[in-house]
């Protein structure tokens, strides 16, 4: 009888063993698939045993990135930044919990830089038009009277979440975090999924799940300012956390030799111009990364790098127009530079 049980278990051990052997045998492939939303590329790629789960979590994330665009962009009226703009020094306009916190969220980046990040940007942004047909460069005038308008102290909140401009003027423009706000999102829907590695690529806001399906880390490439789309300068390696970069090639325009780009400085009411080029993030999260690397790139590499070694678990790469590399200092061993033109200087 005991021999029975002890051939029954065996066997029994033997058939889950290999149940457990043809579950790990079925490959992780990848599925990738890309769109334009948030006015930016975006690229999601996922490595799954179940092709059609992973094109099925790839699509909600596309739906989900879709309602985050369409309550937060500045572009449409009917979303709940426009409906808050269009209210401007009339009336409290009703919006989401996560449309609150986005805005609380760049408050905070605002205060800890001292206003050079602010969300009340948008009259400077619409102003500039950089990257729309109406790109100009604006006149001294118009320049000094849209800088009154940008105020974040002057966003006010009544209840849970009720949201208004105290100046008919003023506008809210959260293209500087809300492409890491999606991208955080996405990170939660795929993880939700079961899904274990992913590189999500919004527009060069990257964040990567787990590591590599092989067990070693991602190599995130930043990109040359000098150069095209696709061309890198560096190498850093990366995972379970987002690379972030703020450069002056994403969107500008070119007027008598100089390069007019749409990382506005609130003090002076142009492009900043502090020598910064890119400046990349390095963290866990991708919305604080996209309020950081916009906000380094406004207050150049001192104070930048300043803010920086004072937060934990959070690191930076900036690149200035002489081709000069900064990185924080947690970040050394990770960070290669592949490109010998680029000098580290720290
Ligand atoms: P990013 O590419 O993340 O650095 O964000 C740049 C975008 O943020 C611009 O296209 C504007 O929509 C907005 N923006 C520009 N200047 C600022 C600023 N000083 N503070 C906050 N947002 C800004
Ligand atoms: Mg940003």
């Amino acid at each position: 009888m005991k021999n029975k049980i002890l051939k029954y278990s065996i066997l029994a051990a033997i058939i889950i063993l290999s149940i457990v052997q043809v579950g790990c045998t079925k490959e992780l492939q990848m599925v990738s698939d890309s769109t334009y939303m948030l006015g930016t590329y975006l690229q999601l790629s996922v490595w799954t045993t179940n092709k059609q789960e992973g094109m099925d979590t790839i699509k909600s994330s596309f739906e989900r990135i879709k309602e985050i665009e369409n309550k937060m962009s500045t572009n449409l009226d009917e979303s709940e930044i426009g409906q808050i703009n269009l209210n401007a020094g009339k009336t409290y306009v009703e919006v989401s919990e996560e449309t609150v916190d986005i805005i609380e969220r760049a408050i905070h980046y605002a205060e800890l830089t001292n206003g050079a990040f602010d969300p009340a940007i948008g009259k400077l942004v619409k102003l500039w038009g950089i990257g729309t047909e109406n790109e100009r460069i604006p006149t001294q005038d118009e320049i000094q009277n849209a800088l009154q308008f940008v105020d974040y102290q002057k966003i006010e909140f009544q209840g849970d979440n009720k949201v208004k401009l105290s100046e008919a003027d003023m506008r809210i423009d959260l293209g500087g975090i809300a492409k890491g706000y999606a991208a955080d999102e996405v990170t939660k829907i795929m993880k939700n999924k079961g899904i274990k590695h992913a590189i999500i690529n919004l527009g060069g806001n990257v964040v990567t799940l787990g590591k590599k399906a092989d067990g070693t880390s991602w190599k995130v490439g930043i990109q040359d300012p000098f150069e095209p789309t696709g061309t890198h300068m560096g190498v850093i390696e990366v995972y379970d956390q987002t690379v972030v970069t703020s450069g002056n090639y994403e969107r500008y325009f070119m007027a008598d030799d100089k390069r007019y780009h749409h990382i506005i400085d609130p003090k002076t009411g142009y492009p900043a111009e502090n020598g910064i080029i890119s400046a990349t993030i390095i963290t866990n999260s991708s919305t604080d990364a996209d309020g950081l690397s916009t906000s380094i790139y406004v207050l150049g590499v001192e104070k930048g790098m300043q803010l920086i070694e004072s937060l934990e678990n959070v690191e930076c790469i900036i690149i200035t127009e002489d081709k000069k590399v900064y990185t924080s200092t947690g970040l050394t061993e990770r960070f290669q530079i592949i490109d010998s033109s680029f000098q580290i200087e720290n």
